[in-house]
């Protein structure tokens, strides 16, 4: 009479248990998603060796972007001489 009481009872525990686990699991795996960077610059390439670049950080002649001041006054490719 009193085991069959405690069966229940531990039953009970153990889906609450298992329950809880279950949502802690969840809503922990959520931020790791909503970190994504948001703050990603728009990339742009350099004309002269062909690399990917933050905007903010890259050197433009008006049309034209390039990585550093070398390339930009090397210019593109095809302007070689
Ligand atoms: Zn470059």
């Amino acid at each position: 009479m009193g085991l069959f009481r405690l069966l229940f009872w531990i039953a009970i525990i153990a889906g609450a248990f298992w329950l809880w686990r279950r949502i802690s699991r969840s809503t922990a795996a959520r931020p790791d998603a909503q970190n994504a960077p948001t703050q990603a610059a728009p990339m742009v390439r350099c004309q002269h060796c062909g690399v990917h670049v933050p905007r903010d950080r890259a050197l433009t002649t008006g049309e034209q972007w390039f990585c550093s001041q070398a390339h930009l006054e090397q210019g593109s490719h095809h302007n070689e001489h």
